[in-house]
C-alpha cells in the first residue's frame, strides 16, 4: 500500500534531516514546503514574492498559496507510491486542504497515512537554529556546533558552499516558535483524535533518532 507521511514538530527539531533520510530509505519523494517556497523566491515568481513577505517575518504563508503549490507537487507522477511531507500541514486549515488533496489522490487506491510528531527538548532549539547551515548545492543540513562539516564552510557530501538561511536569526526564529505554538501545535491533538499520530522521542544524536523513527515506520 502506498505510504503518505507527514511530520510535526517545532522549528529545528531535526525533521529535515530525518525526513530526507526516510525519503531515500523508502524511495519516496521528499516534499518540503520550506524548500519549495525558497525555490519560488529564488526564481522570483509572483508566488515567491508574496511568500517572501511572510517568511521574512517568521509567519505562515497564506494557506491557499501553499495549498496550490503542494497540490501541484503531490499530483506529480513520482508521488504515485506516496510521499514524505516535511513542513506541511502547519495549521488546521492546511490539514483540511491536505485531506481534500488526498481524497483526490487516493480515489483508486487506499493509502497508509501516518503523522509523526518530533517530541524534543525545546531549550536546545534556538541554538540549533542560529548555528544551522545548509549546502547551497545539494541542501544537506549541518550545524556549526552539533554536526560540523569536516572542512569549514564546505559540504562533506558534494563540496558545495555552505550558506545560512535568512530566517535563521534569533529574532525571526523566536517569531517562528510563536507561530508554531499558535498555528501548528494544535495539529498534535487533531491527528491524535484521528488515531494516526505517532510520538517520536527526537532527543539525542541523529542516528539514535533515526533508529527510533525506523521502529515506528517499518
Ligand atoms: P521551514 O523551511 O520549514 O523552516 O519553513 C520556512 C518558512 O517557510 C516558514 O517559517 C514559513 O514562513 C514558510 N512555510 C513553510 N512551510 C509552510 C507551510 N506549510 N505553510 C505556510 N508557510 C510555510
Amino acid at each position: 500500500m502506498k505510504r503518505q507521511m507527514i511530520f510535526l514538530g517545532p522549528p529545528a527539531c531535526g525533521k529535515g534531516t530525518q525526513t530526507g533520510r526516510l525519503a531515500e530509505y523508502f524511495g519516496l519523494p521528499h516534499v518540503d514546503t520550506g524548500s519549495l517556497l525558497r525555490a519560488e523566491i529564488k526564481a522570483q515568481t509572483e508566488n515567491g514574492m508574496i511568500a517572501k513577505q511572510y517568511i521574512d517575518k517568521g509567519h505562515l504563508v497564506p494557506p491557499e498559496l501553499v495549498g496550490s503549490i503542494i497540490k501541484d507537487r503531490l499530483s506529480q507522477k513520482d508521488c504515485t507510491n506516496g510521499y514524505i511531507l516535511d513542513g506541511y500541514p502547519r495549521s488546521l486549515r492546511q490539514a483540511e486542504i491536505l485531506e481534500e488533496i488526498n481524497a483526490e489522490l487516493n480515489k483508486d487506491e487506499k493509502a497508509n497515512f501516518m503523522a509523526i510528531y518530533f517530541d524534543v527538548d525545546e531549550s536546545l532549539l534556538l541554538s540549533r537554529i542560529v548555528n544551522r547551515r545548509s549546502c547551497s548545492a545539494c541542501g544537506e543540513i549541518y550545524n556549526l556546533k552539533f554536526h560540523p562539516t569536516k572542512v569549514e564552510g564546505v559540504c562533506d557530501k558534494c563540496g558545495g558552499e555552505l550558506t545560512q538561511r535568512k530566517d535563521d536569526t534569533e529574532e525571526i526564529a523566536r517569531e517562528r516558535f510563536d507561530t508554531y505554538k499558535r498555528e501548528t501545535a494544535p495539529l498534535i491533538d487533531y491527528y491524535t483524535q484521528k488515531g494516526v499520530l505517532h510520538n517520536l522521542d527526537a532527543n539525542g544524536s541523529i542516528n539514535e533518532v533515526w533508529d527510533r523513527l525506523l521502529k515506528i515506520v517499518e
